[in-house]
């Protein structure tokens, strides 16, 4: 008897060829978690196949689970979002990047969603300006910003218009245009900055290390804004300045008091309110610093695709 095929929501994570006209591709999958298989004649195929197995594509997969492996067949893909936008801007394209390896280097075949395929969803709506995934879209009644001279949004000024097309390899690798339409005008260099670090906040808690930033690590004192505070990565967690003196805890990372509050907000916000919060300015600097040096010592290892913007040049 055949095996029953089965149907699921995915998003590739990566593609590679496979003899002469098959590939391998690595899905994350609604409720599987992330799951590997082999489209037989996806380089030949017309139909079935094309246009749809591209890195990040949102796709509904039919396929037949193998009584010998992890290895799935995949029988058949319909394209559901190719999130369009975030394959035309080199930044975009970075940053989503960003947010494969992370999944990639986090999970193992077959482990479970667990909410993970939601993140992953959010990370790559949002890099992509589609308006947050929910019921009812929300107003942000409060955007909470880190200090009133570096966290002024340029919300008042004139409407930029959406991105002409240019290709991922295109000349112009970074641009200024919103994100978000309707919601604000952030460049989308620092749009993207902030995504990031909130992708990666929700992130380590999914992958079981949530960042402690509401209690020292130490003296276990609630956060006070009259503390000065840094995090401790082997730890997972702030530490008070009072304690860092006593300790010599020379080695945390110094991240100011408006970074944790609102990193701390956005461990509490569900994914459809996440984009109301808004890092800016060395607030954002410092999370993204903070975040990348967790993730290397959590995961043991450097994030590539994260280099690339510690180079770019800082708008505001
Ligand atoms: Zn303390």
């Amino acid at each position: 008897m055949s095996p029953t095929s089965k149907e699921t929501a995915a998003i590739v994570l990566d593609c590679q060829d496979h003899g002469e006209s098959d590939q391998i591709v690595t899905f994350f999958c609604e409720d599987i978690g992330r799951m590997t298989g082999i489209a037989k004649g996806a380089k030949r195929s017309q139909k079935r196949f094309v246009n749809k197995l591209e890195l990040f594509s949102s796709l509904r997969l039919r396929y037949t689970e193998s009584r010998r492996s992890n290895l799935v067949f995949i029988a058949e893909a319909e394209l559901v979002d190719s999130f369009l936008r975030l394959r035309q801007n080199m930044s975009l394209y970075m940053a989503a990047t960003v947010i494969r390896e992370l999944t990639l280097s986090a999970t193992r075949d077959l482990e479970g969603d667990d909410g993970f395929f939601a993140l992953l969803q959010w990370g790559l709506r949002a890099m992509d300006g589609q308006r947050p995934h929910s019921s009812r879209d929300l107003p942000c009644h409060k955007r909470l910003h880190l200090n009133a001279r570096s966290s002024v949004i340029p919300g008042g000024g004139p409407r930029i218009s959406r991105p002409s097309l240019v290709g991922v390899a295109g000349r112009r690798p970074l641009c200024t245009h919103s994100w978000n339409e309707g919601h604000s005008a952030l460049p989308v260099q620092r749009s993207v900055m902030n995504i990031l670090a909130l992708f990666q906040i929700k992130f380590f808690e999914q992958i079981g290390y949530r960042p402690n930033l509401d209690s020292c690590l130490r003296c276990h004192q609630p956060f006070s804004v009259a503390q000065e505070y840094g995090f401790d990565s082997r730890g997972g967690g702030i530490v008070c300045g009072r304690c860092q003196k006593e300790q010599g805890q020379a080695s945390a990372i110094a991240l100011s008091r408006g970074t944790i509050k609102i990193l701390a907000s956005a461990q509490n916000q569900p994914l459809h309110r996440l984009h109301c919060l808004q890092l800016s300015g060395s607030g954002l600097r410092e999370a993204l610093s903070f975040l990348t040096h967790y993730g290397h010592h959590l995961l043991q290892r450097e994030i590539c695709s994260l280099k690339p913007f510690s180079d770019l040049r800082w708008q505001g």
